[in-house]
Order: structure tokens, then sequence, then C-alpha cells
């Protein structure tokens, strides 16, 4: 795979050597020129608009969102500045605060129009501190955690405990099944009107990657899968998965769709996926892995 999939295209250097260095990190954080990127409930600071771009302030002009700030994540470096992710979902309205443009906005809604640096970097973002939102308290003694490592780990306060926890990532696998001339796709009853994708699903404990595809085909759609080949991944904080893409062959020719999964599922040809957006083939978002392993299988290009 050469180019990334979209949201994993963060040109940061992730400097984990300088997450526990107490100096630099003090001086990144007075220094007018490191980079802040606001996060409030989930939701990034965009411009909006025909082409919406994400609001990247320079701490000269931030300074009081670092300082109001719930949390304070070193994201990286990008040559000589720093990038910090700020959470402020702490305010009930952050419109009370000192930022002259943009608004805060889904993601969702604005990602795949954005360029995929800044994409990249308010998934980054928005993926680190809703980790942080959902560990505030130990999972073992429910003791309240606090901040290590620049924000890359945290720790249990109680003494007997004291137990560190890491960033979180949910692996869940997606996968094209084919026959080789045709791809079963399906539909969920809250997805846009006309629109098919691939099936995913969660990977549970004690499974690989290979058997959670095998496992989902066979519970959404009644079918048994062979030449599992993986593809590439993608980052997709909705709120904090990882999408690991596979391509997989079935010689069924028939299925059974699981109504609790899906409303609705379907074998395409090429001829009626490349038709794209017009009538029932609707493909999923362009963001989104599920379309690039889509375009991928109409183009023949599946690994093999
Ligand atoms: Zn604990």
């Amino acid at each position: 795979m050469t180019k990334p999939n979209f949201y994993a295209d963060v040109a940061l250097d992730r400097a984990a050597h300088l997450r526990d260095d107490a100096d630099w990190l003090a001086a990144s954080l007075a220094a007018p020129g490191t980079v802040i990127i606001p996060v409030w409930r989930a939701r990034n600071l965009v411009v909006e608009g025909e082409a919406p771009r994400a609001v990247l302030l320079p701490l000269a002009r931030a300074a009081a969102l670092v300082a109001a700030a719930r949390e304070t994540v070193l994201l990286g470096l990008q040559g000589e500045t720093a990038y910090f992710a700020v959470d402020l979902s702490h305010l009930d309205d952050p419109s009370g605060l000192p930022i002259d443009e943009g608004s805060f906005i889904d993601l969702r809604l604005v990602g795949a129009l954005l360029g995929r640096g800044e994409a990249g970097l308010l998934a980054y973002a928005k993926g680190i501190l809703h980790w942080h939102s959902r560990h505030r308290f130990c999972g073992a003694c429910g003791a309240p955690t606090m901040v290590r490592a620049a924000g890359h780990m945290r720790i249990c306060t109680s003494a007997q405990c004291a137990r560190p926890h890491f960033p979180r990532t949910d692996p869940a696998v997606i996968m094209l099944v084919s026959d080789g001339v045709r791809a079963l796709l399906g539909r969920k009853a809250e997805w846009p009107q006309g629109m098919y994708s691939t099936l995913a699903g969660f990977v549970e404990p004690g499974e690989s990657l290979e058997q959670t595809v095998a496992r989902e085909v066979a519970e959404e759609a009644g079918v048994m899968v062979t030449d599992i080949r993986y593809h590439s991944s993608q980052p997709w904080p909705f709120p904090a998965s990882l999408m690991v893409g596979f391509f997989a062959r079935t010689s069924a020719t028939e299925f059974h769709m699981n109504p609790d999964e899906l409303e609705d599922l379907r074998w395409f040809s090429r001829d009626e996926l490349a038709a794209g957006g017009a009538g029932i083939a609707r493909r999923p978002r362009s963001d989104s892995i599920a379309r690039r392993l889509i375009n991928a299988w109409l183009r023949g290009d599946e690994p093999r």
C-alpha cells in the first residue's frame, strides 16, 4: 500500500521520546508558533463552507485555550513545531472562549471535505481525547486517574493500585466478499438511502483478524469464505475504531441475510457498482475504507 487511507495521513513525528521531557514540554507550551488543536465534546474546530478547513491555532492566539484545557496532549512534531490537542469538554459553552474563527462540529459531517492532512490531525486529536474522556477513573479499582507521558498514558492515583492505562483502539474488520465476478454488499436501515457497503464487525477476545472476518460474514450473510487477504487499515475515530480491511472469496451461490444485522444484502456486478451514486448502487462515503475496498475491487486490484 503506498497511500495511507483517509484519516491515517498524519504528517507528524509522534516524538515519543519527548513525552516525558518536562523542560521541553514546558518550552513548547510557551512557544508562540506551537500549534493548538482544540476539541470540545468530541467535536473539532472547523471553518465550514464549500471547502471547509480545520482551525489549527498558533499558541500566540490560543494561550487562553491552553490555560482553560482539561487535558493537553502532545500529538507530535512537524519539523520543529509541536502540535498539541486540548480538551475543552468540561466547559458548558465554548462560545465564551476567545476563538476568532470556526465552530465546533462533528468530524463525521465534514471529514471527507477536508484536506487529508487536516482530516488526519483532527481524527488523531479527537481519538485520543475520546480515550481520556472515558478513562478518568481506573477500570480496576475506580480511583481517579491522572495524565502522564504528555497525554499518552494515565495512571491510577491509588497508591495500592497505581496501574498505568494506555490509549485504547478497538479493532474491527471490514471485508469485501466476492465470488470473483460479483461483490456481496449489505445495507443497514439507518444508512443513507440506496447506500450499500462491505460487511464489517468488531474483533472479539481470543480471535485472529482472519477468524473475525470469517465469523462476521457467516453471522451476517450465512456465507463461508476462503482466501482472506489483508488490504489496508484505517483509524476511524467514531469513536475509537481501527478498521482493518480485507478481501475474501466465496463459492457460495446463496446467502442467508441476518435481519438483526442488515436491512438488505445483494450481489453487485462491477457494472452496477461502477455506476456509483445512481439507482440502488450508491457507494459508501468517500473518506471510508469501505469505499476504497470497493474501488480497488472495481479496478481488479485485490491482493492475491
Ligand atoms: Zn486503580
